[in-house]
């Protein structure tokens, strides 16, 4: 899908340092995101300190074998990177922001690595290396679309993660991460965007107030149900947000009947750690298992949110109770199900637009959920196109794997992490592109600003919202 070249002022704005001099020069880090203060000392003992940690504690050494053992560098899975399609720069290709990390492993934790390192007098990583990485792990978004054109199957996401993990186990993590991490799970707030629990009555007290106006009707929110059938987590800042999503989620409780529920011990449906730190991942799981626990939920409910919902969905068994955990799902599975079983009416005359669907990355890459928002779409949106490609073989919103809570590098990603999808959204001539996806919204809005582009970005629920038959 070739696009507009990138000219030389598109590529200096998005490649600008947004960093005061003597903030480089003190972290000794020229990346073009912000970094809380860490010791530079020793960086490149200590990052391998921590990468021998990871491994001795993780099954991350089964894929590195492998991988380092069989790239043959044929660079097929440049043809499948947005950024590499944007930049044309060989450092963007996906094998060469991998090779990177397996080098080091090659070389520090392989025994014919060892050796040649002390034949040859090699010394090994250098304090330039841990710099290139933490500036180009930032710039993949982990989509993982690479992965499926390398005849060896190195998966380039898993790479970007795990390089992240280790520079986060010596400091090095985007700021705008870190804190709203830190704020999840030691804060007052315990959610990403300090939500206090009094505010999110408010704001549900207010949604439901919009509806009553709107549908005449009473749609509740309930919150704090014991025994409900689902718990219900959405990307905490839909609260604040994506009222229209919110909105058209209970509606569709509303139609159904069935029972759900918003804990007000913990409702933040977002995990950072799925792009940077595993540690992270395990611990906001460990929250979820516990408000589930408090409020004796059937099932875990994960709202339009790609990232939150794939790291409940592979990673809830994993750390809450193996095959004894309860299930997770998304919202998109619920929603479709019930309309399946006749559950929702959705009048086909309300939504006249042009309508194209945006597949999120961590939802659509598995395979997991791609014809059901599909179908549901198809039944009420006359003028529906795809863009293309699609499914799950379709082109990230540029702001994936965390990036885009990096508003510093929003430049960067407007222009060129985001470039081909705009493409794309433009050949299809909609005007609304749902993407149900707390990320992928705030990315598409973006790109669309900055693109100079009209195109109304909304989620799912929006536009179930308007066409959904209430009695
Ligand atoms: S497609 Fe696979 S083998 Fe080829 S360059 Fe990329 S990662 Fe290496
Ligand atoms: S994971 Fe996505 S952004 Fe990263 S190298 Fe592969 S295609 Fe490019």
């Amino acid at each position: 899908m070739p696009g507009a070249p990138l000219t030389e002022a598109e590529r200096a704005r998005a490649f600008a340092l947004p960093k005061k001099p003597a903030v480089i020069e003190r972290q000794r880090l020229a990346v073009r995101y912000h970094v809380e203060d860490f010791d530079v000392r020793d960086r490149p003992r200590r990052f391998l300190e921590a990468f021998a940690a990871i491994l001795k504690h993780t099954n991350y050494r089964v894929a590195l074998d492998h991988y380092a053992r069989i790239s043959t560098k044929c660079a097929r899975c440049a043809v499948k990177c947005q950024i590499h399609e944007a930049t044309g720069d060989d450092r963007d290709i996906p094998c060469w922001r991998s090779e990177l990390l397996l080098a080091v492993y090659r070389r520090h934790f392989t025994i014919s690595g060892i050796l040649r390192g002390r034949i040859l007098g090699d010394p090994g990583l250098t304090d330039e290396t841990v710099a290139e990485m933490a500036d180009t792990f930032y710039d993949c978004t982990a989509c993982r679309r690479c992965h499926f054109e390398c005849p060896m199957g190195v998966d380039h996401g898993l790479v970007t993660h795990l390089g992240r993990y280790v520079l986060s186990e010596i400091g090095i993590v985007p700021r705008a991460l870190a804190v709203s991490t830190r704020e999840q799970l030691l804060g007052a707030s315990g959610n990403t965007s300090a939500i206090p629990v009094p505010a999110l009555l408010d704001s549900l007290e207010f949604l439901s107030e919009e509806m009553q106006d709107e549908k005449h009707i009473a749609i509740p929110f309930p919150v704090d149900q014991e025994g409900a059938e689902y718990l219900f987590l959405p990307a905490v800042s839909d609260f604040i947000m994506e009222a229209d999503s919110l909105m058209g989620i209970a509606a569709v409780f509303r139609a159904t009947g069935d029972s759900w529920t918003i804990g007000t011990g913990y409702f933040d449906g977002i995990n950072y750690g799925l792009f940077y730190s595993d540690q992270v991942l395990e611990h906001v799981l460990r929250k979820v298992r516990a408000e589930a626990e408090r409020l004796k939920v059937k099932k875990i409910l994960i709202g339009e949110c790609g990232h939150a919902s794939r790291s409940a969905k592979h990673f809830y068994p994993m750390f809450c109770g193996g095959a004894e955990a309860l299930p997770v799902l998304n919202i998109m599975e619920y929603t479709h199900r019930a309309w399946r079983e006749g559950r929702l009416r959705l009048n086909p005359d309300v939504v006249t637009e042009r309508v194209t669907y945006h597949d999120p990355c961590n939802v659509a890459r598995p395979g997991w959920i791609v014809e059901q928002p599909r179908e549901l779409l198809k039944a009420f949106c006359r003028n529906y196109v795809e863009m293309t490609p699609n499914r799950r073989d379709n082109i990230c919103c540029g702001g994936g794997g965390g990036t885009v809570s990096i508003d510093e590098i929003r430049p960067y990603r407007t222009a060129i992490g985001g470039r081909v999808k705009a493409d794309q959204i433009r050949t299809t001539g909609a005007e609304y592109c749902v993407a149900p996806c707390a990320n992928c919204k705030k990315q598409l809005r973006e790109l669309m600003e900055d693109q100079g582009m009209d195109c109304k970005i909304v989620g799912l629920h929006d536009l179930i919202y308007k066409a959904l038959v209430l009695d």
